[in-house]
């Protein structure tokens, strides 16, 4: 490719290679070159990629029709899909309906304007404010932004962004308590209790979460009961629940949705990325009939919606994604090698120092970097530590994710390991033989 460039990538004067192809968990560059998706992109392209059977449906349904507008028709496909996200095990007591967007920012902002509307619609419009988390990522938008921690991403739009409340994550390697587990009695569950109080149950209308916190905290699982005690909160103070399932939806952590593993219903579901893992875009903010029932019977409309909301290429496209999930089975297979990923970096972590930390669930694991094991001191700023961990992953043939640790503030050095929902043992030790060789020239550039 020549030199000058006319699309405007994340860094401007950065060097991306171009890719040719994908097949599986592989992508290849125009060099011929074999990278393993080792993170499916960003933590999206679950099923790998050129799966036949997606190609086909997408083809099928280009054949039929591409685009509707959601206001003037609805489609078999989006309607479809709605129905099968709607039946998914854990969830199917709930009677769920789906709003179809575009990417996960905006089901989050849907979220939101959802939750203030069903308290509208009861007579309470005072209860407007969405707590959140200060280590959460929930969006790039204005709005989505407004609720998410992640400082790199929030620090030049700060005055534009709403001041909402947060409270901490409840981050066990680091705890804001300086407790340790069980005996903290989910101090950071408390919080929430706490910053009701503070603020008045009158207004809020919503507290939202990711069930396990991704980029802005590299794959933090919370300990058992927390989500159990901040579903009680949130009932005792009448505060819906939404869980932000855009990263850890469809099977990434070996359950359909990660709030399974907690057997914990939110109000509100978000979905996006594993959604059509990566073929096209979509996202979903599912409902739940409890907050769905008073806007049917008040405004009865949902005062969002994007020209591309419920497009049937991109419904047809998640459809046979969802099929093929469950026709391979890879919730179980997310579930299983996940187990592997974790147990063989658990073992790699400790021949390796500056790994502090080894954390995840099914197939989204967070490993955190330190200068010093036992202070858990991270590494200088300016040293840059997690973009050069990816850059030379990068180069050895290994794509991960670069992630923040966790910490307030954005200090930390961080990545994730998510490769797509169908890899296999034999492509685990692939993986993780690069990685090792990757911190092992780190580790001797920085020890
Ligand atoms: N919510 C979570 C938990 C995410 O991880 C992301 C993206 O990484 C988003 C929302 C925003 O999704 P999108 O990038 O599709 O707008």
């Amino acid at each position: 490719m020549s030199e000058q460039t006319f699309l405007i990538k994340p860094l401007l004067d950065g060097h991306y290679p171009t890719a040719k192809y994908g097949k599986g968990i592989y992508i290849y560059d125009d060099t011929n070159k074999q990278y393993i998706d080792g993170s499916s992109g960003a933590v999206t392209a679950s099923i790998g990629h050129a799966v036949p059977e997606i190609i086909e449906a997408m083809i099928k349904q280009a054949q039929k029709i591409s685009f509707v507008y959601r206001s003037q028709f609805t489609t078999e496909e989006a309607e479809r899909l709605a129905e099968k996200l709607s039946r998914m095990e854990f969830i199917k007591a709930g009677d769920y309906s789906s709003f179809f967007v575009n990417s996960g920012s905006e089901a989050t902002e849907t979220a939101m304007k959802i939750a203030i509307q069903y308290w509208q619609e009861q007579g309470k419009p005072t209860k407007n404010k969405v707590i959140s988390r200060w280590t959460s990522y929930h969006g790039i938008t204005i709005g989505s932004l407004s609720l998410s921690g992640h400082s790199e991403r929030r620090r030049r739009f700060v005055s534009l962004l709403d001041d909402l409340p947060t409270i901490s994550a409840p981050y066990c390697y680091r705890c804001p308590f300086h407790a340790t587990y069980p005996s903290c009695q989910l101090q950071c569950g408390s919080e929430l209790e706490s910053a009701i109080q503070r603020i008045g149950a009158e207004h809020i209308a919503a507290f939202i979460a990711e069930p396990i916190i991704g980029a802005a905290g590299a794959v933090i699982v919370p300990p058992e009961g927390y989500y159990k005690y901040i579903k009680e909160i949130c009932e005792k103070h009448s505060i819906l629940f939404i869980a932000d399932e855009v990263m850890t939806g469809i099977g990434r952590t070996g359950k359909m949705l990660a709030m399974e593993h907690w057997g914990v219903r939110p109000d509100i579901i978000t979905l996006g990325k594993g959604m059509s893992a990566g073929y096209t875009p979509i996202a979903a903010t599912l409902v739940s009939e409890k907050v769905l029932a008073p806007i049917r019977q008040g405004s009865k409309m949902i005062m969002s919606g994007h020209t591309y909301s419920a497009n049937p290429q991109s419904a047809a496209v998640s459809l046979a994604v969802l099929e093929y999930i469950e026709q391979h089975q890879l919730v179980a297979k997310a579930e299983e090698n996940g187990q592997y990923l974790l147990n063989e970096l658990q073992k790699m972590a400790q021949q390796i120092p500056i790994i502090g930390d080894v954390r995840g669930k099914g197939l989204l694991v967070g490993v955190e970097f330190v200068a010093n094991y036992f202070s858990k001191f991270p590494f200088r700023k300016d040293l840059d530590l997690t973009n050069s961990v990816v850059a030379l992953a990068r180069d050895k043939g290994l794509l991960i994710y670069p992630a923040s640790a966790g910490i307030e503030g954005g200090d930390g050095d961080a990545v994730i390991i998510s490769p797509p929902l169908t890899i296999n043992k034999q492509e685990i030790d692939q993986l993780i033989k690069i990685f090792k060789e990757t911190l092992l020239d780190i580790q001797n550039g920085v020890m």
